[in-house]
């Protein structure tokens, strides 16, 4: 590919002496853009999560840049060594081993390092599977109005799992985790345990690839579902969030943010903003605006 064919990648400056965060396919190498491929070209060099494994994605499009991996284990270090090199006014790409740098893999720690020495950062977007999992979900996404949280990988400590389980099954926002192969069935089966039965669960297998599945279904269906599923590969999985009842949230959340906003805001006002925030109805979002004021004030 020549950069003329496209003058469209020539619209936005590419300064020397910034580290380009470059994205990279999920699965499917036809992911790859036009503007990845572009700035992979031009810079002096490539710093990965694996060098080896990019190795293979760089000769694919007959990329050879210097390589240096820079990975969980020595981020840090890795920031400062190519910090010398922006100094030194080169361009250097950081990418991971698939999908966008910094989700639920390295990047964060050395942009941070990179921006805090002063140096730009570039974003060149593209895959994520997250992006495209939200981007098909419909139904799951559908009673948070589209709005969610991402919780990356859910911790391998009992407690911290735990924790995240409780999350899920409180949050009026839908909830989005990556998981693997090995510990898929038993999450599902937690999650099983935990949400209530009408929870809408989207699971995303193998985006992009050849045995890409995507299947929605309702908590309850979870175990009949494992009987016969295939848990190879890679999932995103996305949680519906919880429709508020306003009995089991009295003494919760939306009465606690309630009572902390409740000295500056008229209970219309403030009745507007829970029903916003937390999907409620008006009538429901009235009467906790209405508990939350002091008894004299009501
Ligand atoms: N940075 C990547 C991104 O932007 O999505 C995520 C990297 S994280 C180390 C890898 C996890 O992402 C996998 O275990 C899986 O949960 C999810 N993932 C990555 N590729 C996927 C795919 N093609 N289909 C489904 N999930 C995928």
């Amino acid at each position: 590919m020549k950069s003329s064919d496209f003058d469209f990648l020539l619209e936005q400056d590419l300064p020397r002496g910034a580290l380009y965060v470059v994205a990279t396919p999920i699965g499917n190498m036809g992911d790859i853009t036009l503007r990845a491929l572009h700035v992979l070209n031009l810079v002096d060099g490539i710093a990965c999560e694996d060098t080896r494994h990019s190795a293979m994605l760089l000769n694919q499009f007959e990329i050879r840049k210097p390589l240096i991996a820079l990975h969980e284990h020595n981020e840090i270090e890795g920031a400062k060594a190519l910090i010398k090199n922006l100094q030194n006014q080169e361009r250097w790409a950081y990418i991971s081993d698939a999908g966008t740098p910094g989700i639920s893999d390295p990047g964060v720690k050395l942009v941070n390092e990179v921006t805090r020495a002063g140096f730009r950062v570039i974003p060149i977007p593209g895959a994520s599977a997250i992006v495209a999992a939200v981007s098909v979900a419909g139904s799951s996404l559908a009673q948070s109005e589209g709005r969610f949280q991402f919780l990356g990988f859910l911790s391998t400590q009992t407690k911290e799992f735990d924790l995240a389980l409780n999350l899920i099954a409180t949050s009026p926002l839908a909830s989005i985790f990556y998981e693997t192969p090995h510990r898929i069935e038993k999450t599902l089966l937690r999650l099983y345990e935990t949400l209530s039965p009408d929870r809408l669960v989207f699971i995303a297998r193998e985006l992009s690839k050849k045995f890409e599945e995507l299947v929605h279904i309702r908590a309850d269906a979870i175990p009949k579902w494992l009987e016969n599923a295939n848990l190879k590969g890679e999932f995103v999985v996305i949680v519906s969030g919880c429709a508020l009842v306003l009995g089991d949230f009295a003494n919760g959340e939306v009465s606690r943010l309630a009572k902390m906003l409740t000295p500056y805001l008229g209970s219309k006002e403030l009745s507007e903003i829970l029903a916003d925030y937390f999907q409620l109805s008006k009538k429901e979002s009235y009467q906790i605006a209405l508990k939350a004021k002091p008894d004299k004030i009501k």
